[in-house]
């Protein structure tokens, strides 16, 4: 029997293990954290071989390992395995792997906009009556779902990068790449090696499969010679497979689609709309299902989220912004110039990259957390910047100076993991402090 060692006891984690389990593996489970920290750690202890508080060389007695994708492949001990031809694989290696040769898969990845686009393309399908589910970095494993079998018609996958480093035979059907920016700079030697990754979710496409490619950005133009299969462009400026044409999305140069009428807004959606589109096209769907699908679509929570308008004052929670790029576009989502609210843990990114969108769209900009002092010190003299204690200072301080008609936004540019579990976290939070804003006015 091949044995299989799962390290880390997380989501995708313990859903690769009850799939291996259910189809006859070994399966041997090994997490860095102490037992004592680990939910439910006597029923898997029941279920399973397990190790806690750190993975020793017992992972080395399996053929493959699959490792989640927070977790380094260059950890000395994943580094030995390698030496000793033991695979390291991501759960969607193994997924894909292991999954029905009719299921039909649609992977997205990039840097931003993974998460909406996936969202989009699932509505979509749903909405023309196609059997899809939604998995990946988004909602649940893409192992917890009965891949094997032959009753779902595509799964709809979003993929990190980090999923991407341990992916060697993963081959969708239609691959969307929608953006590469800097991002988790921390753990990539450059720039050219993250954006390399990014390219692995093509790397077994042949000529029956389909890339969806973002015709506006740089690093596409620089790497995208290595595909093999057939390309669809989209772009905000270019006359592409898919562009825009004053208040129309114009697909194939014959539907069109009117913008104003979208549930997604701010130009960032309008790209991610274009290669969900594209994404669907194989499947024929009629275009009055899709304008219903894009017109019924419910944007996800903490993207440019609305909170409330307190005495005339908007606020927007931007909290899933952790990059400078998603700020640059997030400050451009309005009609006038924010307040924003930043500030997080870094990730190794260049804030002054951000200076010319700062100027023209930020009225003042509100800084806390970890990198407040650092960001303070990257943005220009001219740009109004404060530094404050907290979240819940910067944001009183925002209250106090706006006047009506202003937009206070929270878009961080950073991770939350300096006081927060996650950006979930950190902009459920946000909307807390707004509530209690609007309390105390009363
Ligand atoms: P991901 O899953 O890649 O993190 P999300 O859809 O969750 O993407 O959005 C993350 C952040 O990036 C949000 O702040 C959102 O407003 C912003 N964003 C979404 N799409 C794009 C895009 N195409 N380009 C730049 N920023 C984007």
């Amino acid at each position: 029997m091949q044995k299989i060692a799962i390290l880390g006891m997380a989501r995708s984690g313990l859903a690769a293990a009850a799939k291996a389990v259910s189809l006859g593996f070994d399966v041997f489970l090994s997490d860095r954290k102490p037992r004592s920290e680990i939910t439910d750690a006597a029923a898997l202890e029941a279920y399973y071989q397990c190790e806690f508080g750190g993975h020793t060389s017992r992972i080395l007695d399996a053929d493959t390992i699959i490792i989640s994708p927070g977790i380094s492949r260059k950890l000395p001990l994943l580094l030995k395995a390698a030496d000793r031809n033991i695979e390291v694989i991501s759960e969607i290696e193994f997924g894909f792997r292991i999954k029905s040769p009719t299921l039909k898969l649609i992977a997205v990845t990039g840097s931003n906009g993974k998460s909406t686009t996936v969202s989009l393309i699932h509505h979509l399908l749903a909405t023309a009556g196609i059997n899809s589910i939604l998995a990946g970095n988004i909602g649940d494993a893409f192992t917890s779902f009965p891949i094997e079998t032959d009753s779902i018609d595509t799964a709809v996958l979003e993929i990190s990068s980090f999923q991407l480093e341990t992916c060697y035979q993963f081959k969708p059907e239609i691959a969307a790449l929608l953006n590469i920016s800097p991002d988790h700079l921390n753990r990539y030697s450059s720039m050219e090696d993250y954006a390399s990754t990014k390219f692995n979710i093509f790397m077994n496409q042949n000529d029956d499969d389909l890339a969806i490619l973002n015709a506006d950005d740089p690093w596409t133009h620089k790497l995208m010679r290595q595909i093999n299969s057939r390309k669809l462009y989209f772009s905000l400026k270019k006359h592409k497979d898919i562009y825009l044409k004053h208040n129309e999305m114009i697909v194939f140069g014959s539907e069109s689609f009117p913008i104003n009428n979208f549930s997604l807004k701010g130009p960032h959606n309008l790209a991610n709309i274009m290669a969900a589109i594209l994404a669907v096209s194989p499947y024929q769907i009629s275009p009055e299902i899709i304008r219903h699908g894009l017109e019924t679509f419910k944007p996800l929570p903490h993207r440019l989220e609305f909170v409330a308008e307190i005495n005339g004052i908007s606020f927007f929670n931007d909290s899933k912004a952790t990059n400078t790029d998603a700020v640059r576009y997030s400050v451009q989502s309005f009609t006038k110039p924010v307040r924003i609210i930043m500030g997080g843990a870094g990730k190794g990114e260049d804030y002054s990259i951000l200076n010319p969108y700062l100027k023209k769209f930020a009225r003042k900009v509100y800084l806390c957390g970890d990198t407040a002092v650092e960001m303070e010190a990257a943005f220009d003299p001219e740009i109004d910047k404060k530094v404050y204690c907290d979240l819940e200072d910067a944001l009183q301080k925002a209250f106090l100076e706006a006047e009506r008609g202003d937009i206070i936004l929270l878009a961080p540019g950073c991770t939350s993991f300096d006081r927060f579990s996650d950006y979930t976290e950190r902009g459920n939070y946000f909307k807390k402090l707004v509530r209690e804003l609007n309390d105390e006015k009363k």
